[in-house]
């Protein structure tokens, strides 16, 4: 390909080099992947742009979007809350026993807990909650990933933590301090498992309208694209689940090979301006 770029018509040559790629590079060819929250929102469109680049994947969700007659040999279901460690443990073996390894464990699951933001009126059940859900079931994940991908010395796990992450602004407290802990367990984990050839990172999207916002915010669907587009940054611009599953695709692809403790913000630079 290289030797056709250089010299003659560089506009001809280029298109001769791009007739040689395929259509589509299956950037995930052979990977096996747990994707947890896969039923909806993030975790749904990352699910379908595996399966289009090659991977095979396992859902593991509370709730099943996946029945028999849409479950393919790329695409299957299995229960799993990931506030329970043995769900997540059968998770991590389902893959294995279908199809022989895990290669990516996208740790995607969480809940936003109580929309109210004031430390007075802090509910500990709902404290408690967030944090099952979103940092003891990212422990979870994280144990049995590595469990799996340690014998291979190759992996990468990926996290779903939040531009909360990075900025301050007055989301409730429990989400929050469950994103930091998200990206703190992801550099700790960086740093212990990259001997094992085993890459960890998350990914923090800015607001994208899923059903975890709209419920949340008790809003329809129209109602919040209308209002996340006057918050974005990049003015009229919107931030969609394909563009955050894009970046899980380049986190688990060996593209990034040599990336990991990183927590890429996927905010259109909101973090910059703040
Ligand atoms: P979503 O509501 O569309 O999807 C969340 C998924 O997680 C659902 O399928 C739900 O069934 C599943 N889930 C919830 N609790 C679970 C549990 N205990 N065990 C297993 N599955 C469970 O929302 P989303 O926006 O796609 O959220 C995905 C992740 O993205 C979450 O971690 C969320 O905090 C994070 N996030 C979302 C936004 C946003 O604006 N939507 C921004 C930043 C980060």
């Amino acid at each position: 390909v290289s030797s056709l770029i250089h010299g003659g018509n560089i506009m001809s040559n280029l298109l001769k080099a791009s007739s040689l790629l395929s259509p589509i590079a299956k950037r995930l060819e052979g990977k096996v992947a747990v994707i947890t929250g896969g039923a909806s929102g993030i975790g749904e469109a990352t699910a379908r742009h595996f399966v289009r680049h090659g991977a095979k994947v396992i859902i593991a969700d509370i709730q099943n979007t996946v029945d028999s007659s849409t479950s393919t040999e790329s695409i299957s279901f299995v229960h799993c809350d990931v506030s329970n460690e043995r769900d997540v443990e059968h998770a991590v073996d389902t893959a294995i026993a279908k199809h022989g390894k895990l290669d990516i464990m996208f740790s995607n699951a969480g809940i936003s807990g109580k929309l109210d933001p004031t430390i007075k009126s802090l509910d500990f059940q709902d404290l408690k909650r967030v944090f099952d859900v979103n940092v003891f079931g990212a422990f979870y994940c994280a144990k049995h990933a590595a469990r799996a991908m340690i014998p291979n010395k190759k992996g990468s796990i990926v996290f779903t933590a939040s531009s909360v992450s990075a900025i301050c602004v007055l989301a409730p407290h429990p989400y929050t301090v469950s994103k930091h802990a998200v990206v703190g367990l992801a550099k700790n984990l960086c740093v212990e498992l990259g001997k094992d050839g085993i890459r960890v990172n998350c990914i923090s999207p800015y607001a994208v309208n899923t059903p975890i916002v709209r419920n949340a915010m008790g809003m329809k669907k129209e109602e919040v694209d209308e209002l996340f587009c006057e918050l974005a940054n990049m003015k009229g611009v919107r931030l969609e689940v394909e563009d955050v599953a894009e970046a899980v695709v380049y986190l688990g692809s060996d593209e990034s090979k040599y990336v990991s403790g990183v927590n890429l913000l996927i905010d259109g630079g909101y973090s910059v301006g703040k």
